[in-house]
């Protein structure tokens, strides 16, 4: 089954498209369970972890719902549906067991240069945002993933938790705040990192950088024929590859259509750009140790939601607020402006003009933010930070997000914030849509390919993945013994402390 690859070989068990943290992650899982796969990966850029994985390109929130609002909605008779968060929080559990292993097997050496525990607190003011709190509140701190929950509504203990939001704070309003100490922050830059270091230089894997997939073939039972073009000259090339991954980000909706597979079909994506103000001062940033999330506004995407968030960068602390959502009709950041008109298609565009028709708050909300001065953005800030002066902050532009536009009977078509992966051709190609919640569930989500790329090799490989992730083929969150031995084990492994 598997083939002797050399730096110059044509023919690959596994071609990954694309260098950011999905690819690292499917090539570093590949490596744990089959050694003796050969794995090339193709990026187009310089270098890995440079589009929406890079650190500075995303938010770092190892998303677990210990603070985002928009995983809790309000049901109509006034519950809070948890569902969504205990999903999100078992999806993280799985990545942090992942991590854990590779730390403990000594193939990540210092989980701190990835991952640095930063508590997660949700903010909201006005009495109706208080009462929805104390019930989400309420609703999460039975579950065993999410113990260890505090609620206040006491503004000397937000003070203590959050000073900067509190400093100068004269709201005339009711004020409540979360605080869980298990929050993480994480640079899916370095990981991607880590994980291609993992991979480089052994037997087995070669590394393509500035290589541009330019099309897919189906290459009959024999798999895949993929067409390489060297960004910086040298020509095109061409590869087969028995199993394909499309994690290209932004870029793979436009490698999908050109596979041809039907289950590509109807697919459309919007793209929604994204831009913080980062803290350039740090006697600010140093008062500030916290995740801090609000309520989205009116009309806003789930993944705008105002937020002010501790990062850890190269070891250094930082403070960035946002995001500002943006329009742009570029799938990548370094990407095309031709990249939205080149993804319409004669089976895509009537589910693009149904979303277009329905969703008018959102296009509104986009149509507000991309018209925002730089007193606008001052003024959000100024909702979470009362004392911030202008000139401590600058304007950075984020990743590109391509949400996934679907196909629906009733509707035309539907625009769907998630994940979603796409298989096809026998499960000899898979790719990944969508980017929400993104990089943190990069583990399972990858585990879902190999479920439905890999099935017949999956009762061989089980007990590995145990091995790994203890909880695979569980539910963490039905059974309270095992979920308080992940925790804890992860914790450890991954140096969570403090
Ligand atoms: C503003 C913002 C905030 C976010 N915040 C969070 C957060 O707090 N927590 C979280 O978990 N997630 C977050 N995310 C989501 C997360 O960043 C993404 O889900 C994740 O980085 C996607 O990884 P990827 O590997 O699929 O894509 P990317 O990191 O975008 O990598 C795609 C790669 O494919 C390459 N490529 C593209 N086309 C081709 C081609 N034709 N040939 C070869 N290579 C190609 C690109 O150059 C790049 O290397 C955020 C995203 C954004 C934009």
């Amino acid at each position: 089954m598997t083939s002797n690859p050399s730096s110059a070989a044509s023919t690959y068990d596994v071609v990954l498209i694309g260098g950011g943290i999905m690819s690292a992650t499917l090539g570093a899982l590949l490596r744990q369970l089959e050694p003796g796969l050969s794995i090339a990966l193709f990026g187009r850029l310089d270098d890995v972890a440079l589009e929406s994985s890079n650190g500075w390109n995303n938010a770092g929130t190892g998303h677990s719902a210990l603070c985002e609002l928009n995983y809790t909605p309000l049901r109509p008779d006034g519950t809070v549906d948890i569902s969504k968060a205990v999903n999100v929080n078992e999806a993280f559990q799985v990545s942090r067991q992942f991590w854990s292993y590779l730390v403990e097997s000594g193939q990540i050496a210092s989980p701190r240069d990835f991952l640095n525990p930063i508590p997660h607190m949700s903010f909201v003011w006005g009495p109706e945002n208080v009462d929805f709190l104390r019930r989400r509140h309420a609703a999460l701190q039975e579950h065993p993933l999410f113990a260890g929950m505090s609620l206040s509504t006491d503004e000397g203990q937000m003070r203590q938790w959050m000073p900067l939001v509190m400093q100068d704070r004269k709201s005339g309003q009711p004020l409540a705040a979360t605080w869980h100490p298990a929050g993480t922050d994480v640079n899916f830059g370095a990981l991607t990192h880590r994980l291609i270091d993992l991979l480089r230089g052994k037997p087995g894997f070669d590394l393509n950088l500035a290589h541009e997939v330019e099309d897919l073939k189906p290459a009959g039972s024999n798999g895949w024929d993929v067409s390489v073009r060297a960004v910086h000259g040298g020509g095109e090339r061409k590869v087969r590859a028995k199993f394909v991954f499309i994690g290209a980000g932004g870029g793979a909706l436009h490698l999908l259509q050109k596979s041809g597979i039907p289950e590509a079909r109807g697919i459309g994506g919007f793209p929604v750009s994204g831009q913080f103000l980062r803290c350039t001062n740090p006697d600010v940033v140093q008062q500030h140790h916290a995740k801090v999330y609000g309520k989205a506004s009116v009309g806003a995407p789930p993944m705008s939601v105002p937020h002010l968030d501790t990062r850890v960068i190269d070891g250094q602390r930082g403070l960035l607020f946002g995001p500002y959502a943006g329009f742009s009709t570029k799938f990548l950041k370094q990407g095309s402006w031709l990249d939205l008109p080149r993804s319409i298609r004669m089976d895509n565009i009537g589910a693009m003009m149904a979303v277009a028709r329905d969703n008018m708050p959102l296009t509104k909300y986009l149509i507000q933010q991309v018209m925002q001065s730089s007193e606008d953005r001052l003024k959000a800030l100024r909702d979470f930070v009362p004392t911030a002066r202008k000139e401590d902050w600058e304007l950075i532009t984020a990743g590109q997000r391509v949400q996934v536009i679907k196909k629906d009977a009733r509707r035309g078509g539907v625009l769907q914030f998630g994940t979603e992966v796409v298989t096809g051709a026998g499960g000899s190609i898979a790719g990944l849509l969508g980017a929400s919640p993104g990089a943190s569930t990069a583990a399972p989500i990858m585990l879902t390919v190999l479920q439905r790329c890999f099935g017949d090799r999956l009762p061989q490989w089980e007990s590995r993945l145990r091995e790994m992730i203890p909880s695979y083929g569980t539910k963490l969150g039905q059974d309270a013994a095992l979920c308080a031995q992940v925790r804890e084990r992860t914790r450890t492994a991954l140096q969570l402390d403090g």
